[in-house]
């Protein structure tokens, strides 16, 4: 299996640290707002790697942080008139709520940077006895750059490289300007905790870093985050990680592509962003995921409505190919000799597998995983299309379990829960044939039969009004080889 680090500019055979257990970290939100659709596309991004690896067998271990202090939450509460404590409480739960729409897998370990301060003060102490951090005059502690060797092994930046100021805060503060902060001192009125350098908070470049250390230990497997991260901040951890505890942070530096929106990253600061939470109550988040997905993790992705109404629809013909094969499957009920059809779905169905892999095994290429179902769901058509009323029931229940189980892996629910009719249908049934129905099934049974009845008799205006009644529960009519069915409209 390969994966692209992005220490090393190229794809690397993945080996664990531990044979079949996987130790994985995604730098965590900021927490003073809802999250956009770009965060949200890199939590997706890793949830589908830890996914896969999982798939493989691996033991997945998974951490990932809530950056609960911050200069962002402090001044969003201070706008608010609140606490920064309460602000960050309530965008924590909102970010938890919205991943769990999402579809992404907890993670086994969540800790939270303002429950972690005493590991920050240890780390920050080691830094300063092995004489690579100091105290300056206005109190901050800070990460003296230049006594780290090695620094800019992650980005692959010289420090000769770099100009300060572009992405450097420069401050007075500081021995030199590429220096960044460990702990800063307390301001009035700003959350606090006390320390050996009196009373502030710490760095955002040190929480990940202690956590990784408290939780997981270094080095880890996989350390991950968008790609605007590697610089500085993945730099920065890694560099508290090497020269605290002399080993490197982590083996496998692997980061997302960002979201973009009319060719721009999108970002809170440019103000060109859709929250998660408000494309999650218009769309199914598994279209999210689909249009997401259709791009390679590390590529940049464009965002546009268009495109996401694509996905939707993609996903309701994937959800419409399981429900058909499953449908005529049951009507069939035919298992008869496997003739040459079916045995080029079968071996469809096997194609899929070891296309899907071989394409996730080559750094998650979860688009060209895509493609795979993509395929098979092209094959299960032409199958359903030219089996005509007599298709076979193993191949076609093979295929769409097939359909399922792949799409499970990237976190896609193909489980036709479109096929649950609403309980109106009984009443819609009892009107129409003045016969009562016992379930929904059975109603639509008596919707169908008395469609057709109608057609028979060329009553059309009937038939039309039949399907007109139909059609107001959300509901269609399909004519299919295997006979008509009623289902939810796609
Ligand atoms: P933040 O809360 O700003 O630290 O961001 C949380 C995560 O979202 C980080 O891993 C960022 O790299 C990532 N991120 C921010 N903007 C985008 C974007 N436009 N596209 C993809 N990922 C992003
Ligand atoms: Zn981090």
């Amino acid at each position: 299996m390969l994966i692209y680090n992005s220490k090393t500019h190229k794809k690397e055979e993945f080996i664990p640290l531990e044979p079949n257990r996987v130790r994985m970290y995604v730098c965590g939100p900021t927490v003073y707002d809802q999250i956009h659709i770009g965060n949200a596309r890199t939590f997706l991004s890793f949830d589908i790697i830890r996914r896969y690896l999982q798939y493989k067998g691996f033991a997945v271990v998974f951490a990932q942080n809530l950056t609960d202090v911050d200069d962002k939450i402090i001044n969003r509460a201070n706008e608010q008139g609140i606490s920064a404590d309460e602000l960050a409480k309530t965008y924590s739960c909102a970010f938890i709520e919205q991943m769990h729409r999402f579809g992404i897998l907890d993670p086994d370990i969540r800790p939270r940077a303002t429950a972690e301060i005493e590991h920050m003060q240890v780390m920050i102490q080691i830094l300063i006895d092995k004489g690579h951090a100091y105290v300056a005059d206005n109190g901050d502690v800070y990460f003296s750059v230049r006594s780290d060797h090695n620094y800019g092994v992650v980005s692959g930046r010289q420090l000769d490289d770099m100009r300060a100021g572009e992405r450097i805060e420069v401050n007075d503060a500081k021995r030199d300007p590429f220096d960044f902060v460990l702990w800063k001192a307390a301001k009035p009125s700003e959350p606090s905790w006390d320390s050996p350098w009196g009373k502030g908070r710490p760095g955002w470049h040190t929480e990940c870093c202690a956590m990784i250390h408290r939780y997981l230990g270094t080095p880890i497997d996989i350390h991950g985050g968008g790609q605007d991260l590697m610089f500085p901040h993945h730099e920065n951890e890694n560099a508290q990680a090497s020269c605290a505890w002399d080993k490197p942070l982590a083996n496998y530096w692997m980061h997302a592509g960002m979201l973009r929106v009319d060719g721009e990253k999108m970002s809170k600061s440019l103000g060109n962003f859709y929250t998660l939470k408000e494309v999650l109550d218009a769309y199914p988040a598994d279209a999210v995921r689909l249009l997401m997905l259709q791009t390679h993790y590390r590529a940049p992705l464009d965002f546009s409505f268009e495109r996401l109404n694509g996905a939707r629809g993609t996903l309701q013909k994937l959800i419409g190919c399981v429900e058909n094969l499953r449908w005529s499957a049951e009507q069939s009920g035919e298992s008869g000799a496997l003739g040459k059809a079916e045995q080029a779905l079968g071996n469809a169905v096997d194609h899929a597998q070891i296309e899907f892999e071989t394409q996730m095994d080559d750094d998650f290429n979860a688009a060209g995983a895509l493609a795979a179902i993509f395929n098979l769901m092209a094959h299960a058509n032409k199958y359903l299309e030219e089996a005509g009323a007599h298709p076979c029931v193993a191949p076609m229940l093979r295929c769409a379990d097939m359909l399922c189980e792949l799409c499970s892996v990237l976190g896609i629910t193909l489980a036709a829960k479109t096929s649950e009719l609403p309980a109106e249908i009984i009443d819609l049934a009892q009107k129409v044939t003045q016969q009562s129905a016992s379930s929904c099934e059975e109603a639509a049974r008596l919707l169908i039969m008395a469609r057709a009845e109608a057609r028979s008799n060329k009553d059309w205006t009937r038939a039309d009004a039949i399907r007109d009644g139909i059609a107001e529960l959300g509901l269609m009519v399909e004519d299919t080889a295997n006979g008509t069915r009623i289902k939810v409209k796609n």
